[in-house]
């Protein structure tokens, strides 16, 4: 989908919705005003419907993302990083950057949204029967449909294929009981699968009995679970691949260290241009001093070239991210996305032993994959 927005900021958490969301957020708004609210309730005006149908579907994904909060809530109490909420198509994702510690702390992160949405669809019940009695009936018809959407809501989640919620759940189970991780994983995602064939099958079943509206919903809910259900287990595999790895394995050795004093005209003469390397540390008597990069280079105009010292354009060592040989592969790629660079020095007791590239840690990983 690529494109989104951030329309608000909690806490550290950024909140953000999807283009998509967009397409889906006047398709729900639409059915509601003009096919919904009209076969249910006869006789409010065009613009009643439509105001009904916007509120509700605002409300709606108010609910989901209150889900979502819920779930980064239970990961911030478990001192889990949660980078965003995106609102998208099919609801919510909350981008948490950690794999949970424990099955116990698994179970309480992945019920939290379902239990959410269950406490929405009861309030909403609540009002809906009450409000009934006394209320006008507009108000009365938005909170039955929220009554049921928050449960539908909280029910779809808890079908135990990963990465839906009830997914999780199973897979904590599996974990707790085997020990394994990634056994609990690829087992909880082919129940995912299974589950998302289920739903394409009967949705193409929809599609022939007549239903177009059930059918193309289910197909396309079904054909995003599959594809969650793979890609999350993907991760995990590459996860667990980065972290048996370590910074020394993959390291060059053979990096060619520039000396401060020289000038940029000399460097991309003798370096640049002849070892065709992107990055190059420089040192001062065998002590590590910054990194200059071709990027470094360009920011400089050229007819400053033949004047200006390396010294005076590396990037200085104090900004940058050192690794050690034992760190694991799993930091140092954070370390990598996070500053947005593409290699790190490594340096042991002090001394600069090499340069960790991005391209490196990727190929390895790619390689191992294949292996496995
Ligand atoms: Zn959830």
């Amino acid at each position: 989908m690529g494109i989104s927005w951030r329309i608000a900021k909690i806490g550290r958490i950024s909140i953000q919705i999807d283009g998509s969301w967009v397409i889906i957020f006047a398709l729900v708004t639409w059915s509601l005003a003009v096919s919904y609210f009209p076969q249910q309730y006869r006789g409010w005006s065009p613009f009643l419907y439509w105001g009904v149908g916007l509120a509700t579907s605002l409300l709606f994904f108010a609910s989901v993302l209150g889900h979502e909060l819920a779930h980064s809530l239970v990961a911030l109490w478990q001192g889990i990083e949660v980078e965003s909420i995106t609102l998208f198509i099919f609801g919510g994702v909350a981008r948490i950057t950690e794999e949970v510690k424990s099955p116990l702390m698994e179970v309480l992160l992945a019920f939290a949204g379902p239990l959410a949405s269950l406490t929405f669809s009861a309030l909403f019940g609540f009002i809906w029967v009450v409000g009934r009695l006394f209320m006008s009936p507009p108000l009365a018809a938005l909170a039955r449909y929220l009554f049921v959407i928050n449960g539908m809501v909280a029910l779809f989640n808890l079908i135990p294929g990963f990465p839906l919620d009830g997914g999780r759940i199973l897979r904590a189970g599996v974990w707790w009981l085997t020990g394994d991780l990634r056994g609990a994983t690829r087992l909880a995602s082919s129940v995912g699968q299974g589950v998302a064939f289920l739903l394409i099958f009967v949705g193409v079943w929809s599609l022939f009995r007549g239903d177009l509206g059930n059918g193309l919903w289910l197909v396309f809910i079904g054909w995003f679970l599959h594809d969650a259900a793979r890609t999350g287990y993907r991760q995990l595999v590459v996860r667990d691949i980065l972290r048996e790895m370590k910074v020394g394995d993959l390291m060059s050795r053979d990096f060619q260290p520039v000396e401060s004093g020289i000038l940029l005209s000399r460097l991309v003469d003798e370096y640049i241009l002849r070892l065709r390397d992107h990055a190059y540390p420089v040192v001062e008597e065998e002590e590590l001093l910054g990194i200059i990069c071709l990027h470094d280079v360009k920011a400089v105009p050229r007819e400053r070239w033949p004047t200006t010292t390396v010294k005076e354009t590396m990037t200085p060592r104090a900004q940058l991210v050192i690794v050690s040989p034992r760190d694991d592969c799993a930091q140092a790629i954070r370390a990598l996305s996070e500053h947005n660079v593409r290699q790190l020095p490594v340096l042991e007791e002090g001394r600069l032993v090499g340069l960790l590239r991005r391209s490196d840690v990727l190929n390895a990983v790619r390689m191992r994959q294949e292996l496995t």
